[in-house]
């Protein structure tokens, strides 16, 4: 029997009520705006990094120079979800990501993989136009270069144990992670830190390259369509992200190296845990079959996906 259901929309917060606390950071005292139940599909209406502020009509120089408020990367949330208590994995499944037909991308000053490296440049704000599917990114001198489009969600996390966290920064609850495979198709597990989870989820890029170099991708707002589902008593030290065709781990560190070897780490317990691999087979396994992603050099910490295709794994022992 088919069961008919309206997929509940949690909206955005509304500009003028956008607050630091609920928006720019992910804590245990921050106010759920929505409930959800395990099982249950929700769209999720995100504002893009800078809450749209910077627009055609308002460059990001202009909004510097002016003094308007720049809401760094909110999100929208926090997202009760029923039941979930410490020690349980949060598992988001994204199913849809809606994209508009304009993305922005900037350079920040201050802010940037090569800050330092490069000349200083003033405040840069470049706008794509995004049609059939592709990103039309254009030069400075008005040639064109289409990029196909392949949505994300650059920040999704839950709120740490005690202290709350900034959206800018990224960590074991997730956060700012920039990671492209969080994506439709794929599913995200979270370590669930406090009861109720407490969800947020903002920052969507339309597309965006490995190390997210200058500090900004192709920024948008969006509707994100996700299921929400719970295990419990499932404990995990970092996010966790399954593709129809690969298991990867995520972790965000510095110096980068260190957030290397905690990705690489945790793929290794993965290993052990649900496939029954031995320590030191999992780590001479990987050291031949598995592939790494740097997602991001430009946030607070910095962030590296660790990946190995299921095709050349044993058949799992659990869930994981
Ligand atoms: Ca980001
Ligand atoms: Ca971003």
């Amino acid at each position: 029997m088919e069961v008919e259901y309206t997929i509940r929309r949690v909206r955005k917060t509304p500009f003028e009520e956008l607050s630091f606390t609920n928006n720019c950071t992910l804590g245990p005292l921050n106010k759920p705006v929505a409930t959800v139940k395990p099982g249950e599909v929700i769209e999720v209406e995100t504002w893009d990094c800078f809450a749209n502020v910077v627009k055609p009509t308002q460059p990001l120089k202009e909004v510097l120079e002016r003094g308007v408020p720049l809401h760094d990367n909110p999100v929208t949330g926090p997202i009760h979800v029923e039941g979930a208590e410490a020690g349980d994995a949060l598992v988001i499944e994204i199913i849809d990501i809606s994209i508009p037909d304009m993305g922005v991308t900037t350079v920040v000053p201050g802010f940037g993989g090569l800050e330092g490296w490069l000349q200083a440049s003033p405040p840069l704000t470049k706008f794509s136009k995004i049609r059939d599917g592709k990103v039309v990114y254009t030069l400075n001198d008005g040639r064109e270069i289409e990029i196909p489009v392949k949505p994300f969600i650059g920040t999704i996390g839950l709120s740490p144990s005690s202290e709350a966290i900034s959206t800018i920064t990224p960590g074991k609850h997730g956060g700012n992670m920039d990671v492209p495979d969080i994506c439709p198709g794929n599913r995200l597990y979270l370590p669930v830190a406090v009861k109720g989870a407490l969800l947020g989820l903002g920052d969507v890029h339309a597309v965006q390259g490995d190390g997210e170099i200058c500090g900004t991708a192709i920024e948008i707002p969006s509707v994100v369509t996700m299921k929400i589902d719970l295990i419990k008593n499932k404990r995990i030290d970092w996010p966790r992200i399954e593709s129809p065709n690969e298991i990867m781990t995520v972790c965000s560190a510095r110096p980068l190296e260190d957030a290397v070897r905690l990705a690489f780490l945790e793929l290794i317990k993965w290993l052990e845990d649900a496939y029954g691999f031995e320590r030191y087979d999992a780590y001479m396994f990987l050291s031949v079959a598995a592939k790494a992603r740097l997602a991001q050099i430009v946030d607070p910490l910095f962030t590296v996906v660790a990946k190995v295709p299921k095709t050349l794994l044993p058949r799992a022992l659990t869930r994981w």
